[in-house]
């Protein structure tokens, strides 16, 4: 480390940044750190910088050097490109797909292969069978979709296919293998592989009635194809679309993998595939804000799930599927892309055309800053893993899952998401066991493995918080070793539907429950709750108050007799260990409104009743998202600070610079230097009874705490 050159001491400019929260930057040589790697691969656990240029194929008389010169400038080391399906790049011998007449005679997949790897830039070349060129789709009807009406569907002048037609089932096969023994490509992404759902515009034209479809499901069942939701046959429909989906993944990712080992495939889901694709941005027109931590939900459903497989969340450049010409907000596109890398997961970004060739420029001087930023720090984005005590078991979909979301951002909490699919299985990065607390997160407990892995961690010693009402689901299709017992529920008495005008009763006694705010004995309640029965071992917290009188305000009261003795909370001793049960979908009321009580309540069950602790004591702006991640080498660790201070709802602005930001920490092994990476300042700590203690001078739109080991 250099130390502040004493000329800059005698202009006073270090005491004056000091009193602006800035200091002197200091050089630092990155590439003398030793990562190790995670696996031996290229790919995962790895830095990768990807861009994805979705390529209208009117480009393809471009050139290439230009097209690859903006890949390079942009840090990129990853391309995905348009290459066969709906448009062949290339110049394929097989006449069921459409040759790009853009190109002419060209090897135009050929040139930006060969270009690309002169430059050290990975290929992924993106293939989608979803669609045809009127010109193939007219010869063979029997591969296409048939809506409800018997009509196919087209648009802007493409015919959708279905998956159990002969064209996905067998010529997609011919069509990668030409590609893969054409092209050293190294890897292979699926684009709309399944089921044909809306068009761009929205309009869903039903259940496929095709020929391949009937015979399929008839074969599979014995039923006749429903043709709508409302069809008694339904529940055994998407069960046949599971399992044909499935099907047909494998036998194109084994396909692929027989033609090409060394190809890494790269789709939506996890059958066979080493990056699983997610998306931040993208979607159809809507109002209303965006959700601002739907890059880490993507990212850490994977990292928390899948040792195996690495989360490529794709940063979509485009405003919405009808304006894909323009950017999206930039500090929100930006606030995504920082989740991605300050999680330790890829970047990835897709522009609709090419970065030479977008007419809406905001976005592309911060995706280069950010590019260049984790390429210029490509070790601290090698082989390293979360540092976290709490494993938040949940899907990604529901609102359940972004309340959670949302309050450990907020609250600085240190956590793992991990899929409900996922436990008991051999892909987990970490068992349950090695988590301080495990939260369920309003997941249904009709899975055995989930069931059993659940009840085990408890009997262990662990520590359980189970939210919301769907672990009472199917509880009786899981084992008989986790019961509601298990949380102290001796039974169910009814369900109480979620209402307006339900409260909480909190009394007295309950305050030692809260965290934080205290001052009210009245809590809102507006969700599905469980009326439940309790063992004898366990204890109720806060009271089911239903509907009552709210209007006009003459009327609006409720008499003590009306407060039930259901309870809101359930704390129990069970074996070793501890469960706290809210028997109320308490994450989605949060992410609807979050509402201080229903923070002080979860926190107040994670702290008080549970006794666990926040593993970093800050002062921190609940703006920041903090995120804490260690080298598996042993070399360092350290913390990423996202600034989401500019998030205004509809309209993202720029972060507000926040001083001055204290953190007190328990580094996993001794610190000789801490250093912040994004201001390139080294930081004075203290150490005691090896906790480390610093205070960061300004966070910008990000930083990270770089803690290197003795
Ligand atoms: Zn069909």
């Amino acid at each position: 480390m250099k130390t502040i050159p004493n000329i800059l001491i005698l202009l006073g400019v270090s005491l004056s940044g000091a009193v602006l929260g800035q200091t002197a930057k200091t050089d630092f040589d990155y590439t003398a750190i030793q990562p190790g790697s995670y696996d031996g691969t290229w790919w995962n656990r790895t830095p990768i910088r990807l861009i994805q240029t979705n390529f209208p194929a009117v480009y393809a008389s471009m050139a290439v050097d230009d097209y690859v010169d903006a890949l390079v400038d942009a840090s990129a080391n990853t391309v995905l490109f348009n290459t066969g399906g709906i448009v062949a790049n290339y110049q394929t011998k097989l006449d069921f797909q459409y040759r790009n007449p853009h190109m002419g005679e060209r090897d135009f997949v050929g040139e930006l292969i060969e270009h690309v790897h002169e430059k050290d830039i990975k290929y992924i070349a993106r293939f989608d069978f979803s669609k045809l060129h009127p010109s193939i789709a007219d010869k063979h009807p029997e591969w296409l979709y048939v809506g409800t009406y018997g009509q196919n569907q087209t648009f802007n002048g493409l015919v959708s296919t279905c998956i159990n037609g002969a064209y996905y089932q067998e010529h997609s096969l011919d069509i990668l293998k030409e590609a893969i023994e054409t092209y050293p490509l190294d890897g292979i992404f699926f684009n709309m592989m399944g089921y044909t759902g809306a068009t761009y515009s929205g309009e869903y034209h039903g259940i496929c009635q095709c020929g391949s479809c009937k015979r399929r499901f008839k074969e599979s069942t014995g039923l006749d194809l429903p043709t709508s939701n409302d069809d008694s046959h339904i529940s055994e429909y998407r069960r046949f679309q599971q399992e044909t989906s499935r099907e047909l993944y494998t036998k194109v990712t084994d396909f692929i993998k027989a033609t090409n080992p060394n190809l890494i495939i790269y789709n939506y889901n996890d059958v066979g595939t080493s990056w699983i694709a997610s998306e931040s941005g993208g979607t159809p027109l809507r109002n209303g804000p965006e959700y601002i931590y739907n890059a880490t939900n993507n990212v850490k459903q994977v990292l928390g799930s899948y040792k195996d497989v690495s989360p490529v969340n794709l940063t979509m450049g485009f405003l919405a599927i009808g304006y894909r010409n323009i950017m999206n907000n930039p500090n929100l596109l930006r606030g995504w892309m920082l989740e991605n890398m300050l999680h330790g997961a890829p970047l990835g970004f897709v522009v609709v055309g090419t970065l030479n060739h977008y007419e809406d420029r905001v976005f592309l001087p911060k995706v280069k800053e950010l590019y260049t930023f984790h390429k210029t720090h490509e070790p601290l984005f090698t082989n390293v893993q979360s540092v976290s005590n709490i494993a938040l078991i949940q899907d990604r979909g529901g609102e359940d899952a972004r309340g959670m979301i949302r309050l450990a951002s907020e609250e600085h909490l240190m956590y793992d998401i991990i899929n409900p699919s996922q436990i008991g299985g051999t892909r987990l990065p970490r068992q349950l066991e090695d988590y301080e607390l495990v939260i369920l997160n309003n997941v249904a407990m009709t899975d055995k493995e989930l069931a059993t892995a659940v009840s085990d961690y408890v009997k262990k010693g662990g520590k359980l918080l189970v939210l919301g009402s769907a672990v009472a689901n199917g509880i009786e299709k899981g084992t008989g070793t986790f019961s509601l017992e298990t949380l102290g529920v001796a039974s169910v008495v009814d369900v109480f539907p979620k209402a307006q005008a339900t409260y909480l009763k909190v009394s007295p006694t309950d305050q030692q429950l809260l965290s934080q705010s205290k001052e009210f004995s009245l809590m809102m309640m507006n969700a599905r709750f469980l009326q439940c029965e309790l063992t004898p071992g366990a204890k109720g917290y806060l009271r089911l108050l239903p509907t009552n009188l709210y209007g006009p305000a003459e009327v609006t009261w409720y008499e003590e007799s009306q407060i039930t003795q259901y309870p809101g909370v359930v704390y129990n001793d069970s074996g070793e260990g501890k469960t706290v049960f809210i028997p109320w979908d308490i994450g989605a009321e949060y992410e609807q409104r979050g509402n201080y009580a229903h923070r002080s309540l979860l926190l107040g069950t994670i702290k008080n009743l549970l006794s666990v602790d926040n593993t970093v004591e800050t002062d921190m702006s609940p703006t920041i998202e903090l995120t804490r991640l260690a080298n598996r080498n042993g070399q360092f660790e350290w913390m990423g600070m996202i600034n989401h201070s500019g998030f205004l709802g509809n309209s993202v602005r720029e972060p507000i610079t926040i001083t001055n930001t204290s953190l007190k920490f328990k580094p996993l092994k001794p610190v000789k230097q801490v250093r912040l990476v994004n201001a390139e300042t080294d930081v004075a700590f203290k150490e005691v009874d090896g906790w480390i203690e610093c205070t960061i001078p300004r966070i910008a739109d990000f930083e990270m705490l770089l803690c290197l080991y003795e």
